[in-house]
């Protein structure tokens, strides 16, 4: 990294006077945020995490432990945008402060190296990401998992909740697929680039196939073109905003090379993140316009099909159907309706919960990283849940499934979850 990207990212990673000073304290946002209703405490409320950093900004405060522990405890659901009367712009201010705190606090030895880790090597190294991968396979399948979940020695450990949280990792990974490119079905009506994820390819390859197969049977063909790599979502959370300007330069290199209609996520998270590439890059000279370019294109798959219409399905899902909103869909990319046409569309009866629109507690990793505070979050979803009937939780976001199957086990439910894409996918197959 050149000296003066370094320099320009000290100066621009952290909250200005502009993004802050449109707060003005009114308290309207408090009520929706899930960390405010959960520990009762106004520093673990928007207003309130506004409050701290301008004391930071204004040299008043110091970035230490304090504030770093109740910044790290917002979910980034965003939900305080959405209620915000005053236009504040939260999700661009979190995300400077969290890169502050990155730049200028020294966190502990253990949380450094499984941070460094994790950030630093798992997400940039696919091949590094399939051993683990790999890894966590054999612990599921040998039967390890069973005999330490039997045993008590996870609950024992303080680790049951984490056991829960682990995804079924596949047999066949989705990287097989990377590089390739898929015909629509019938007449073509579109050209896409598909972006993979990084998670998605070792525990969700098939919701990815899922995606690439609704999209040719709806006369879309699908590029998945070589060299993309993470979008850079979970680093950008984390205040290593400078890997997710890296993840995001390269992705903006191999998916502009060509004209797509459309580049297509099936991952909230990773979309509203790739919606945000021109703002991560907005003091780039040489990449800010293509930056602007890229976010453009970004549909979510909800979104695109939604756009370009459904061909009548094979075949009808006639089921009782929750829409559980993923933040990052809902609240960050105002996208509620589409997810829902799509469902109706192939036949499902849509059964709204109260509160639908808020956080399940998953919010990438932060279930990992803040386990107590996201399983409260989740018990007041699963409360929303059981009080309807109905055969199926439908959502948006690989990392919201997770949560709502945890849930879901938690309560002893038998009650299926799954991406909106793989209703849509039995509908076509
Ligand atoms: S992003 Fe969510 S958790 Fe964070 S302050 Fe806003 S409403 Fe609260
Ligand atoms: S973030 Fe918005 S709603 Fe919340 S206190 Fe500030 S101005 Fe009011």
């Amino acid at each position: 990294m050149s000296d003066q990207i370094k320099l320009d990212s000290a100066i621009h990673d952290q909250p200005g006077f502009d993004l802050l000073a449109k707060c003005v304290h009114c308290g309207l946002c408090l009520n929706y945020c899930p960390t405010y209703r959960t520990l009762g405490m106004e520093m673990d409320s928007p207003r309130g995490r506004i409050y701290q950093m301008m004391r930071v900004h204004d040299g008043q405060a110091e970035i230490d432990e304090s504030f770093t522990t109740h910044l790290v405890r917002c979910l980034g659901c965003l939900a305080c945008e959405t209620a915000c009367p005053s236009g504040v712009q939260y999700g661009r201010i979190v995300e400077r402060a969290r890169a502050q705190i990155e730049n200028n606090y020294k966190r502990p030895l253990v949380a450094r190296t499984v941070r460094k880790f994790f950030y630093g090597k798992v997400l940039h190294n696919m091949g590094l990401l399939q051993v683990l991968a790999r890894l966590v396979r054999f612990y599921q399948r040998s039967g390890l998992q069973t005999l330490m979940r039997k045993s008590g020695l996870l609950r024992l450990m303080g680790v049951a909740d984490l056991d829960r949280l682990s995804p079924p990792i596949d047999r066949e990974f989705f990287f097989s697929e990377i590089g390739k490119v898929f015909p629509a079905v019938g007449e073509r009506r579109g050209k896409v680039a598909f972006l993979a994820g990084c998670i998605n390819n070792v525990a969700f390859s098939h919701l990815n196939r899922a995606t690439v197969n609704v999209l040719t049977r709806n006369g879309i063909e699908v590029h998945i073109p070589a060299g993309q790599g993470c979008c850079g979502a979970l680093d950008a959370h984390a205040g290593f905003r400078d890997d997710a300007r890296t993840m995001a330069r390269k992705n903006i290199e191999i998916f502009l090379a060509a004209d797509y209609d459309a580049i297509v996520t099936n991952a909230a998270g990773c979309g509203s993140n790739l919606k945000e590439y021109h703002d991560l890059l907005e003091h780039d000279a040489q990449y800010a316009a293509r930056a602007a370019q890229f976010a453009a294109k970004v549909r979510d798959i909800s979104e695109y099909l939604a756009q370009v219409g459904l061909r009548p399905p094979l075949k009808k899902i006639a089921q009782q159907v929750i829409y559980q909103d993923a933040c990052h869909l809902a609240h960050a990319q105002k996208i509620k309706n589409p997810p829902r046409e799509l469902l109706k569309a192939i036949g499902c009866e849509l059964i709204e919960i109260p509160h639908a629109e808020q956080c399940c507690g998953s919010a990438g990793v932060y279930n990992v990283a803040q386990t107590e505070i996201s399983m409260k979050v989740l018990e007041g979803k699963m409360d929303d849940i059981s009080s309807v009937t109905a055969g199926m939780i439908a959502t948006g976001n690989v990392g919201c499934m997770i949560q709502l199957r945890a849930g879901v086990e938690m309560r002893g439910m038998k009650m299926p979850v799954k991406h909106v894409v793989e209703l849509l996918d039995e509908a076509y197959s």
